[in-house]
């Protein structure tokens, strides 16, 4: 199976790569190509905007292409940032920035308790897609910890991990437990079957 990667996000890029390769027999991945146009994320559901993601890829090139939208609910917070995670901070805000407004938001909160879900999507050029998701409990940091990873792993600690932050552990030892690598586990899966069907 040939799959057009729609993110340009390198670190989700290689989770899901690892994930998906371990998966499916005979699957090429295909970076992004350069020069497409970033299509708006404006659906109201990770869903939707993985959907958004993917389609954009496949309307452009005729190919499948493989997608995945996350969120970042905070009890605290009413669920915030959710759908809105990467724009956190603000138009163009840097993970810097946004860990920065979310440790902001939570300064003296006893209740740090969040979960992370992710939705994994293949779109073919059929117009049909198969979907998965995962999700990730656990708790933010008062400080940020560790140089791995990307985005807020720095401020999430998983609950059955060993206390270590995402940004501590291994991209294994991340894939094993995440929100993305479950999701791409179960997309997987999925795929394998329509693929054998
Ligand atoms: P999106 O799926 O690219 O829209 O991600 C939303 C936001 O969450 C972005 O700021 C990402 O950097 C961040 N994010 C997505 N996945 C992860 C993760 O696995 N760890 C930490 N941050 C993440």
């Amino acid at each position: 199976m040939r799959l057009v990667l729609a993110t340009t996000n390198r670190g989700k890029a290689a989770e899901l790569a690892d994930v998906l390769a371990a998966g499916l027999e005979d699957l090429v991945l295909v970076p992004r190509p350069p020069g497409l146009p970033e299509p708006e994320e404006d659906g109201d559901t990770l869903a939707a905007n993985a959907r958004i993601k993917a389609r954009a890829v496949v309307e452009a090139i005729g190919e499948a292409a493989v997608a995945d939208d996350t969120g970042l609910e905070v009890d605290a917070l009413d669920g915030r940032p959710g759908l809105f995670a990467a724009r956190f901070a603000g138009p163009g805000a840097t993970f810097a920035d946004n860990i920065a407004k979310l440790l902001a938001e939570l300064d003296g909160v006893q209740d740090r308790r969040a979960r992370w879900r992710t939705v994994a999507l293949v779109s073919f050029p059929d117009g049909t897609d198969v979907q998965a998701e995962g999700t990730c409990d656990g708790v933010i940091t008062e400080a940020p910890r560790g140089a791995g990873g990307f985005g807020y792993d720095p401020v999430f600690v998983p609950d059955e991990g060993d206390g270590r932050t995402l940004a501590e552990l291994s991209r294994q030892e991340k894939n094993a437990l995440s929100h993305r690598g479950r999701a791409f586990r179960a997309l997987a899966e999925r795929l394998a079957g329509v693929v054998s069907a």
